[in-house]
This record gives C-alpha cells, structure tokens and sequence, in this order.
C-alpha cells in the first residue's frame, strides 16, 4: 500500500472530562504505563509511518497540561467545543488552514492501544479501488443482548447484523469537513460519533476489522484492563506492534569485551606506549601501530558493545594509513559510533597483563588519558594491572596482553 503522508492526517479528540471513571483528573491526563493515556495514544500515531498531520484537539481548561505537545512540528493544538462534534469539527477546521489532506481519520483519546495495523487497515480499505467515503473499524457483537429495567431482564434481541463501533474512523477529508459542517449549522446530535454524522450527510462507510484490544478506557478497571494489555505488548507477546514497543520498554544495555596481544621486539627502546602514555621500558612492542594493546582491548570492547566488528576490520593493518598510528584514533573511531548509535558509557575496566614494565605508577595518567579522548568522568574509567605469575608468554616476559569490558547504555 503506497501512502503519502502528507495526504493523511488525523484529529485526536482530548477534549471530554470524562466524569465516568471517577478522580478529579480527566482520563486523558491519567497514567498509563509509562505516560498519560494522552501520550500513549500521541505517540502511536506520530510513530505510525503513514500518517502526516496530528491535530489534538483539547478543553480549554488543559490548554497549559497541552502547551509541550504543540511544541512538535507534526502536532497542531486545538482547542475543543461544547460537545463531541462540536470538538472534532474544531480539529478539522485546524486542519482545513493547513494544507489540507486527502484522508482524516478521527480518533478517540480514550483508546491508547490502537496499533499501527489497525490503522493501517482504515487507511488501505479508503485507497482501495471503489472505496466508500468513510471506513471505520468494528467488532460484531458476540455477547447475547438483553433488554433489562430494576436489575431484571425485561426482553432479548437479535444480534445477528450488530457491531460494536471503535476509531479511529477514516474519511475523505473535504467529505467529513461538509458533513460536520452542516450537523453543527442544523444542530446534530451531541452524542453522534462521526460515522453518524457522516451517514447523516448521506456519505457510506465501510466496516474494517477491529481490534478487541483497542478497547475504550471508560471504567475504572479498564485502566487495569489497558495496563495489561500494554505489559503484553511490552513483553513482545501478542501484538503486532511488539517490535518497537519492546525496544522502548526495554533499557537497553550493551556489554563488550576485548582482548589484544603484542609481543616484544628483539631491538632496544626507551618505552611502550599502554593506554596513551609512554611507559619507560627496555624493549619495544611489535606492531602495525603504535602497539598500544591497552587502547586495541577497549577500542574492541566497544566495537563489540556496539556488535560492530573489531578494530581490524575498521582499520586493517594491510592499509598503509595505520602504520605507526597513535591508537587514541581507533578509540575515537568507536566512541564515535557509541554516540551516533544513541549510547553513553557506562564504565569501562582495562586490564593490563605483563610482569614487565611496572603499571601501577602510571595508572593515574592512563585513566586521565582515557577520560580525555573519551569525555567519559574518570570515575567510570578503570585500569589496573597483573601478572600472570611468570606463566605463559606475559609471564616469560615474550609481551604485554590487555583485556577490556565497557558497559554502554541508551538514555
Ligand atoms: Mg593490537
């Protein structure tokens, strides 16, 4: 389905006061989860890739709460009317002095588990070839149906051809802007919802699959009822939008480790460099670089953090722009991935492993070190040092090894 954005706009009605849950806050302004009922419902369509233009239309009582949301390009505020109608129609108008679009849907605030399927549903069933005027999605009732008086049942009726009505309810833009035109000069029913206004304009509506789960939150334990549904989702169980729900619900915390090794050169020096810092010593290291296998270890814990490869890959030793290189480049590198990915550090612990040069005097400089060519506060910068008790090659004196963690996390 091929959608223009720009061609689909959507009003989300915030204007009740919802005096049938209970409280002195209006159910919009409630949590759920995470945020208010308002924010989560704002928040799946501004996520939903199809729709363009977001309308909020709130009670002029809620204009402060609502000020923040104006503040994004793709949200107008509107303020609401009397009644329902008289709220969406506001909504439309706001949207009738921008560029107005092909496709309204018209959304209740009060159902913040509308998913982007559900959505997309209404959008493709108004681009469908012979589409009607408006599509909106229901339910067929299944429950029996009763009529009852003084807590008695009093008769029963057919439900055969009977549908539980949800939104968002889809139109042809200029259609519904005429219908509630019209229904606002004659005096519509204050408790139409749009797809009555529509058919009284003489427009037809299509019925689209609905979603038990987009349910209306209108009871006090249809707070409970959102809340699990939401924990579900969250869990990545069960919805179709479980993917990036699940990403957001989730902190989202990367460990790596790293591991370098460079052996001795049989020529006389004057010091290896370990972690920046020139560490006066005997014998120099072997290695395409400056051999810097403190800056190598953390360089590829963070690669790996990230599941970005290792140090090799982004700078190969066969590239002759590498020889003799000052390490703090390779860090740079990967501190710059950290932030372009949307992370900050954490911590991050280096150990060194030799018998010889002794380390400990130059930790100091080398955490300072690492703390300038990371912006990382020192406090979450480790190095220290071990032998390997004369045991295998560090022990023997034949190199210097290093192992690395970092711990990088998304705010
Ligand atoms: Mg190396």
């Amino acid at each position: 389905m091929m959608v223009d954005p720009a061609q689909v706009g959507v009003v989300i009605v915030a204007a009740g006061r919802g005096t049938r849950v209970g409280g002195t806050l209006p159910k919009q302004w409630r949590s759920l989860g995470r945020r208010t009922v308002l924010a989560q419902t704002l928040r799946t369509f501004r996520k939903a890739r199809a729709v363009g233009r977001i309308v909020l239309v709130l009670h002029p009582d809620d204009a402060g709460m609502g000020a923040g949301y104006a503040a994004h390009p793709d949200v107008t505020v509107a303020m609401g009317g009397a009644d329902r109608p008289a709220s969406v129609l506001a909504g439309l108008e706001a949207l009738a002095t921008l560029d107005p679009p092909q496709i309204v849907l018209i959304h209740d605030v009060a159902r913040p588990l509308v998913d982007d399927a559900l959505i997309g549903r209404v959008i493709a069933a108004l681009l469908a070839p012979g589409a009607a005027d408006g599509a909106a999605p229901a339910l067929a009732v299944t429950d029996a149906l009763w009529t009852g008086a003084d807590s008695r049942v009093t008769g029963t009726r057919d439900r055969a051809g009977l549908y539980r009505a949800q939104t968002p309810q889809g139109f042809r833009f200029a259609a519904i802007l005429a219908a509630h035109r019209v229904a606002a000069a004659t005096g519509g029913d204050p408790a139409d919802d749009d797809v009555a206004v529509a058919r009284a304009a003489g427009l037809d509506v299509a019925i689209v699959a609905g979603d038990e789960r987009n349910l209306k939150i209108t009871t006090e334990s249809d707070f409970a009822i959102a809340e699990g549904w939401l924990a579900l989702r969250a869990s990545g169980f069960g919805s179709t939008a479980a993917g990036a729900d699940r990403e957001e619900a989730w902190m989202d915390v990367r460990c790596g480790n790293g591991f370098d090794v460079h052996a001795f050169a049989d020529r006389p020096a004057s010091a290896v460099t370990l972690c920046g810092i020139a560490v006066p010593h005997d014998r120099a290291l072997l290695g395409h670089s400056d051999a810097d296998v403190g800056l190598h270890a953390l360089t590829d814990a963070i690669y790996g953090a990230l599941a970005e490869g290792d140090i090799g890959q982004h700078f190969p030793p066969s590239d002759q722009r590498w020889r003799g290189a000052d390490s703090a480049l390779f860090l740079e590198h990967a501190m710059e991935r950290v932030v372009l990915r949307g992370f900050v550090v954490a911590n991050m612990d280096t150990t060194l492993i030799c018998e010889r040069p002794k380390i400990g005097p130059h930790v100091p400089r080398m955490r300072a070190n690492l703390a300038r060519i990371t912006a990382v506060a020192p406090d979450r910068i480790s190095v220290k040092a071990t032998t390997t008790e004369r045991l295998g090659f560090a022990g023997r004196g034949e190199g210097i090894a290093a192992m690395a963690t970092v711990m990088l996390v998304a705010p």
